[in-house]
């Protein structure tokens, strides 16, 4: 019998040629009482030192379940990971013995979740939980765990921060307990940051000064950044590429100046024309008609067909492809070119 080697993780300084991370063809399914929820269904998708790509799509698209996927978070069962790879500086994560996955995770691909508040412990001080990193993975006294955990409340702009490191959670405001998990995620240096919808329960200006402070952190560190959201609008100033995802699947791909200037998948467009925008005011707000697919009872040909303004016979038999329709751009549409044309009108 064929013997197969134990992967192993090459070191942070490996110069590696390929992606820091790679994500190709992976599927995740969920058994339920009701049957096989497919989540993810063959997405690909790749991220480069200082790159930032945004992964978009509504709840159920299967962006956030690819990211549990990636840091290892997933509940197996139910969760499966039937095909697929993941790979960190050319190493498939999903066959990497569990001790050393467990390195990776948190310390070489961190994440940022989104309900900052469940994601602190309400009963430890914030500089307890941020100095745990240095403790519990570098192996520092308490004290000198404490001196950083106050660097990075002041790296993360958290004012007075020598004065507030014994404060619990609830006396931190929404964004200053988001800057509180970008600490905590950024403490060990992570190659990659994850960071699931920051953003989402936070007012407006807030959610620009996190997405400022990502930009910042990432440009000092020139680690790989993928952000997951619902908001086009979000990642417009921030994002180098988007991937929308819809379905569990990658239905457009493009850098993201590309995106913006003229989508080629109808879903893209839709959520495109779902911003609101100042020169439009009195309008009445576009939105994508009908509900996202149910993942127990997927639709037949493109899993879009029902909400499609597009949709020809074919769709409702054929699923597309994702179509290579430019060197950096793909589009699971059969009638890309239409959409396309009509984003340049
Ligand atoms: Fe719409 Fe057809 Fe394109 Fe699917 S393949 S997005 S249904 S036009």
């Amino acid at each position: 019998m064929k013997k197969t080697s134990t992967p192993v993780l090459p070191a942070r300084t490996a110069p590696g040629d390929g992606p820091l991370l790679a994500v190709d063809d992976l599927h995740v399914e969920f058994a339920t009482r009701q049957g096989v929820v497919k989540a993810v269904n063959g997405v690909s998708y790749s991220l480069n030192p200082g790159e930032t790509l945004a992964v978009l799509g509504e709840s159920g698209s299967g962006k956030s379940v690819t990211a549990q996927a990636i840091m290892g978070i997933l509940d197996m069962p139910p969760a499966r990971i039937p095909r697929g790879e993941i790979r960190f500086r050319g190493t498939d994560l999903l066959r990497l013995p569990e001790d050393q996955r467990a390195q990776v995770r948190g310390q070489r691909i961190s994440m940022i979740f989104q309900d900052a508040l469940s994601a602190l412990n309400p009963v430890f001080t914030v500089g307890w939980q941020i100095s745990e990193m240095f403790r519990v993975h570098r192996g520092m006294s308490r004290r000198d765990a404490t001196k950083k955990a106050i660097e990075l409340m002041d790296r993360v702009r958290i004012p007075a921060a020598r004065q507030r490191v014994n404060d619990y959670p609830h006396q931190f405001s929404g964004g200053m307990r988001q800057r509180i998990m970008i600490a905590m995620a950024i403490a060990l240096d992570p190659e990659v940051l994850i960071a699931d919808e920051p953003t989402t329960a936070l007012d407006v200006t807030v959610q620009a000064q996190i997405m400022e402070l990502l930009a910042e952190l990432q440009r000092e560190s020139n680690m790989g950044l993928i952000l997951i959201t619902h908001d086009l609008g979000v990642v417009a100033d921030v994002a180098d590429k988007i991937a929308v995802m819809y379905g569990g699947r990658i239905v457009e791909n493009a850098l993201v100046h590309d995106i913006y200037r003229s989508p080629a998948h109808p879903y893209t467009k839709g959520l495109l024309d779902s911003i609101p925008r100042v020169d439009l005011k009195g309008q009445e707000l576009y939105a994508i008609k009908g509900m996202p697919p149910n993942l127990l009872d997927m639709p037949q040909g493109c899993a879009f067909h029902p909400r499609c303004p597009y949709r020809q016979d074919n769709c409702v038999t054929d699923a597309p492809p994702l179509y290579e329709i430019g060197p950096t751009r793909g589009s699971a549409c059969h009638y890309w070119r239409e959409v396309f044309d009509d984003s340049r009108r």
